[in-house]
């Protein structure tokens, strides 16, 4: 059962981090109109003819999504009633340099989990991300200040962060906070053994996202064609990393079609790696 999807809102971004591998899909990632408010009808149509007890919706995708926080903050506002009453969660993951205290407060109240992208030390996230270090540790504590906890964190794992593992995970135990990985992937990626191995070690020591069908790039089975689909550009695809490859329909097709797919293949591998090797 189709109960999670992301949807890109944007093909725009104010940083140009050096790993970003949609600069490396900018023909594939050329905008096309998509009507949001249609795909989150479809959505919640899906949720009340399958009793679903809880959708998840990431407004994540091919670019910074609070560089288009006016319609971010529609698109939560129409759903704002399933929110409430936990139907959806909702979260977005920001580069954290747009976000100001009132957007903070607006995400609470919905309760909208907003996660931060950084890349551990700043040594290391300054390399990839623009310099943008000491920026975004102040937006992450103003988070801290209106929420009362840190926010989720995203840090993308290259050959630099493997080689200094112990101080990566002594930066993000001091948060005490949900910190997912990503295999960095283009031409400075790393393998998806050596992952696995940092994935391991920094599991044992941080509330860490791993495991189920969702993403090897997460450190989990490759989920393409199962539960969770991606929306950009007017259409829909596998997953993020999938937008260079044949759409699946339109945005605007029912959930119900997503369902009819079926996909065989070593789920301990990524689908698109396998298909296009
Ligand atoms: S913030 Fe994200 S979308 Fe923007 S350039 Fe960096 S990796 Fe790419
Ligand atoms: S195809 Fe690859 S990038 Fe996409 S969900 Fe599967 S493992 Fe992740």
């Amino acid at each position: 059962m189709v109960n999670r999807v992301c949807i890109s809102i944007n093909n725009r971004c104010n940083l140009n981090c050096k790993y970003c591998h949609f600069h490396e899909k900018k023909d594939a990632v050329k905008a096309h109109e998509m009507n949001v408010f249609a795909i989150l009808d479809n959505i919640m149509d899906h949720i009340t003819i399958n009793n679903i007890h809880v959708f998840k919706i990431g407004f994540v995708g091919n670019g910074e999504p609070l560089l288009e926080y006016g319609t971010l903050k529609e698109y939560i506002s129409y759903i704002s009633e399933y929110l409430a009453d936990g139907r959806i969660a909702a979260y977005s993951v920001t580069n954290g340099l747009l976000a100001d205290e009132s957007m903070l407060e607006f995400f609470k109240e919905h309760k909208v989990d907003l996660g931060f992208s950084i890349d551990g030390i700043s040594s290391i996230h300054d390399m990839y991300r623009c310099n943008t270090h000491t920026k975004v540790m102040e937006k992450i504590k103003l988070y801290q200040k209106v929420n009362g906890r840190y926010p989720s964190m995203n840090c993308t794992v290259g050959k630099e962060i493997l080689e200094n593992e112990d101080e990566i995970i002594s930066f993000f135990r001091q948060f005490d906070t949900r910190v997912t990985f990503s295999r960095m992937i283009g031409k400075y990626g790393i393998t998806l053994d050596e992952f696995n191995g940092f994935l391991k070690k920094a599991a044992s020591l941080l509330n860490v996202r791993t495991g189920g069908y969702d993403c090897t790039m997460y450190g989990g089975l490759c989920g393409a064609g199962m539960n969770n689909f991606f929306y950009s550009n007017g259409r829909i695809y596998f997953c993020g990393n999938c937008v260079d490859l044949p759409a699946l329909g339109e945005s605007s097709m029912p959930v119900s079609e997503l369902e009819k797919i079926s996909l065989a293949f070593d789920r301990t591998r990524c689908y698109k790696e396998t298909i296009c090797v």
